[in-house]
């Protein structure tokens, strides 16, 4: 009986598949909100940037790193997330499944509780909920790509999204907005900024600009305790609103990737 028992959970659990990253490769998990282009109207969101529903998301990323020691790094904008861990992580033997489950279900369940603590005049109208997905980066370099990518995609979408609702708040409809923007080139939009609604887009608030990155740095206070040996580094959590396209930050900040 206990034998059958035995072979039944063997051949069930037969059918569990390995997902396993790659190992000694940056992890990357990306959360995005579901649906937050409706979520954000339901929750009338200033646009193109609700600076408030940014916070939050940046309180749940530092809550994400306090919980979850392997991530060295994230950067986040609008409704999205990445989570950089270390390369030499084990967390959850490295399967991809539960990286991603845990991390999303946390960053959700954060994001619901904190949320009065940021909008404490507007009720939270139904559960949000994020997408997430893992990808593997076999070297810094490639990694370093990947995060410039999102903060370039952060300016090209501000950009835009700026002149889109000075458009629309000057009394252009949505559709009309959508064409007299299509094709237009960056240098276009800036001169549109700056023509029709004297907005100089580089100065506008730098968290809209760049989005935010937010880090671990060793503290300089580690010291010796009585037993000998090593306490824990002390570790600060820093939220930046950085170029990371640039080298020079990676320069600086020498210890986030090492
Ligand atoms: P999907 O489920 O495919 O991700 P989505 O509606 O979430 O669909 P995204 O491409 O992720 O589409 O875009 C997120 C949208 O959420 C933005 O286009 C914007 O309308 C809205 N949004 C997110 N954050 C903010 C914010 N801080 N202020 C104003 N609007 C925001
Ligand atoms: P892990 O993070 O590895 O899943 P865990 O502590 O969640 O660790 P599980 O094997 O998932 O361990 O077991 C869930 C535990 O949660 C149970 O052992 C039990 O102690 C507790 N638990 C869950 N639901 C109930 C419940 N309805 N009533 C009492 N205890 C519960
Ligand atoms: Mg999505
Ligand atoms: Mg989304
Ligand atoms: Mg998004
Ligand atoms: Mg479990
Ligand atoms: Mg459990």
């Amino acid at each position: 009986d206990n034998e059958i028992k035995k072979i039944k959970a063997e051949y069930v659990r037969s059918f569990l598949f390995e997902n396993k990253l790659m190992p000694s490769t940056w992890i990357v998990i990306r959360i995005d909100g579901c649906h937050f282009h409706r979520f954000s109207e339901v929750h009338e969101f200033e646009k193109p940037n609700d600076r408030q529903a940014l916070n939050l998301m940046n309180s749940c990323a530092v809550a994400v790193l306090e919980e979850f020691k392997d991530i060295v790094f994230s950067y986040g904008v609008s409704d999205e997330y990445s989570f950089v861990l270390s390369k030499d992580s084990k967390f959850y033997q490295r399967q991809a499944s539960q990286i991603v489950s845990v991390i999303v279900s946390f960053f959700s369940s954060a994001y619901v509780m904190k949320w009065k603590d940021f909008f404490p005049f507007k009720e939270l109208k139904y559960p949000p909920s994020f997408d997430g997905r893992a990808v593997c980066y076999p070297s810094t370099e490639i990694l370093q790509d990947y995060l410039a990518w999102r903060q370039v995609d952060c300016h090209i979408n501000n950009q835009y999204n700026t002149c889109f609702w000075m458009l629309v708040k000057s009394g252009k409809s949505k559709s009309e907005a959508q064409s007299y923007l299509k094709g237009t080139q960056t240098r276009e939009k800036n001169e549109l900024l700056i023509r029709q609604f004297n907005i100089d887009y580089n100065t506008l608030p730098i968290m809209f600009l760049r989005g935010s990155s937010i880090f671990r740095i060793k503290g300089e206070d580690s010291v010796m305790p009585e037993n000998g040996t090593f306490e824990e580094v002390k570790q600060e959590i820093i939220l930046s609103h950085s170029n990371i396209i640039e080298d020079s930050f990676w320069k600086e900040h020498p210890s986030i990737l090492c």
